[in-house]
């Protein structure tokens, strides 16, 4: 994805108060961001640990989304829906997006299950094991960067209601 602004990322937020935006605290490495090597960029709220956001670009506009971590606990070795990753000791957890405009003031919803660290990005861009002879692990691994991007960009959407 293109290299996001501290201003970019305030900016983008779709269901989120004036307020909740302004007390995001932005992760301390934020600066060493390697933007080529991401498909959306999340992160945990370090100020307030039930917190997350993730900004990703739809289209040539970019849209924040503000996340709050369920207590429903996810049942054990759950798969983070976005990377669909493997590793099982990953930790996988239940975050609840508020929709935009009225129907997030009504209250409605988006819960999806993912690594509760918003790691999927270096996820999908480790190596597959290789399946077989002649198995194309560059093939592979670009259909999960892609698979990544898409689910990613879907779950905004309907964050949005489009
Ligand atoms: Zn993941």
């Amino acid at each position: 994805m293109r290299a996001l602004t501290e201003t970019d990322i305030r900016g983008s937020f779709v269901n989120a108060s004036r307020k909740e935006i302004a007390d995001l605290a932005l992760p301390l490495d934020f600066a060493e961001t390697d933007w080529a090597s991401r498909d959306f960029y999340g992160w945990r709220d370090r100020k307030a640990p039930m917190r997350g956001a993730v900004v990703v670009e739809l289209g040539d506009r970019l849209v924040g989304v503000s996340l709050r971590r369920a207590d429903a606990k996810p049942r054990t070795r759950a798969q983070c829906s976005w990377c669909q990753d493997v590793e099982l000791t990953r930790e996988v957890v239940f975050y609840a997006a508020k929709r935009a405009g009225d129907a997030g003031r009504r209250g409605d919803t988006v819960g999806t299950l993912v690594c509760a660290d918003f790691g999927c990005p270096a996820n999908v861009r480790r190596n597959p094991s290789v399946a077989y002879v002649g198995f194309d692990v560059e093939a592979a691994r670009g259909a999960r960067i892609e698979g990544l991007a898409e689910r990613v960009r879907g779950f905004a959407a309907s964050v949005l209601g489009e």
